[in-house]
């Protein structure tokens, strides 16, 4: 099976003309780590790590988008780094325990938007009572166990968050750039435990990182004078980590924000349903109990045209302490990741 270690390789290997965009787009760095283990500490790293030799030699690959300037540094050893974990029995029991609060009577403990509620047919909308944004809807789902979705309620509460953008819109025409989140569970940011989704609307620009990547993006057509979503794909399919399922490109970040990023660039917020649902299948099958799914859309009044691109992360295991955020993420734009992006592209590449 393919690894991000080998990366190198695979992109090397190309026809010349994807290499050449590949590098225009990456760097990569392949390097060790050594380290010298006292005698005492030997038998400990051989049962924590299996190999005496893969840690006192360990092989980082760090990758950087030329473009967008994030980073990350691969290294498989820290997949094994031991962490104490709490049986699944004991999340699900969390999540049943939390059933029949303020989103299992949302009629009468949550607030309504001045403009009313959108009633879909496996969710309704709230008003967020705190709000990020002077527009901040949530879409509760009908399910209260946030890891109970099935297909069709992934498309239900995609077209109803739709529905909120343009009620929301309609009633305040100066708002016009939409941001879909989906904070599932408490380590990937929601405080309660209840399916839902959340939108803000901002105006005057868009969201801090969504405007970025437009700049990053309007500079790559003037430099290059091609489409640097069309490019990010291409190079990502070109070394085996991505693929294409109707009008949708699904694949895995190489310079993830997290843990397990898979990107879809798609045109819709209804068309891409299906392929969020897809990969959140694969995560859940992975094992994964807490992510981040966020949406960047074009604003509304066409001022500028963006492709939709979806981001989906793995925010860890429910039952760790440890923040998976730390100095590096928080402030170097760089991410260290445990997991192989090769290895959970096999798993969702299947679940399609
Ligand atoms: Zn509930």
């Amino acid at each position: 099976m393919k690894t991000i270690i080998n990366l190198p390789k695979y992109a090397d290997k190309l026809p010349i003309n994807k290499k050449k965009l590949f590098y225009r787009l990456y760097s990569v760095q392949d390097d060790f780590g050594l380290l010298k283990l006292p005698e005492e500490m030997k038998p400990w790293v051989k049962k924590k790590f299996g190999s005496i030799k893969a840690v006192e030699k360990q092989k980082i690959i760090r990758i950087d988008n030329n473009i967008t300037c994030e980073t990350a540094l691969f290294n498989e050893l820290r997949a094994n780094v031991p962490i104490n974990m709490k049986s699944d029995s004991e999340v699900k029991k969390i999540i049943k325990d939390q059933e029949g609060g303020f989103f299992c009577n949302l009629d009468s403990q949550t607030a309504n938007d001045v403009f009313g509620r959108i009633i879909g047919d496996k969710s309704k909308t709230a008003s967020n009572i705190a709000k990020y944004d002077a527009l901040h809807g949530i879409v509760v789902f009908d399910k209260h166990n946030p890891l109970g979705f099935k297909e069709k309620d992934v498309s239900d509460y995609f077209k109803t968050a739709n529905k909120w953008i343009k009620e929301a819109n309609a009633m305040d025409k100066k708002r016009v750039y939409p941001y879909v989140l989906w904070n599932c569970l408490w380590r990937a940011g929601s405080s309660i435990v209840h399916g839902h989704m959340q939108i803000i609307l901002g105006k005057e620009r868009h969201y801090g990182e969504i405007e970025r990547l437009k700049r990053f993006s309007e500079g790559y057509k003037i430099a290059f004078k091609s489409n640097y979503f069309e490019d990010l794909y291409s190079v990502h399919e070109a070394v085996g980590l991505g693929f294409k399922k109707n009008e949708n490109k699904i694949f895995m970040n190489l310079t993830p924000r997290k843990e397990k990023e898979v990107m879809i660039i798609g045109s819709d917020l209804e068309s891409v349903s299906s392929a969020v649902y897809k990969v959140l299948k694969a995560y859940l099958k992975l094992g994964v109990q807490s992510f981040n799914v966020g949406i960047y859309l074009s604003p509304l009044d066409n001022s500028w045209n963006f492709p939709l691109v979806v981001r989906i992360v793995d925010r860890g295991n429910l039952n760790v302490k440890t923040g998976d955020f730390g100095g590096l993420e928080v402030f170097a734009g760089t991410s260290v990741i445990a997991s192989d992006p090769y290895k959970v592209f096999e798993k969702v590449k299947k679940s399609f």
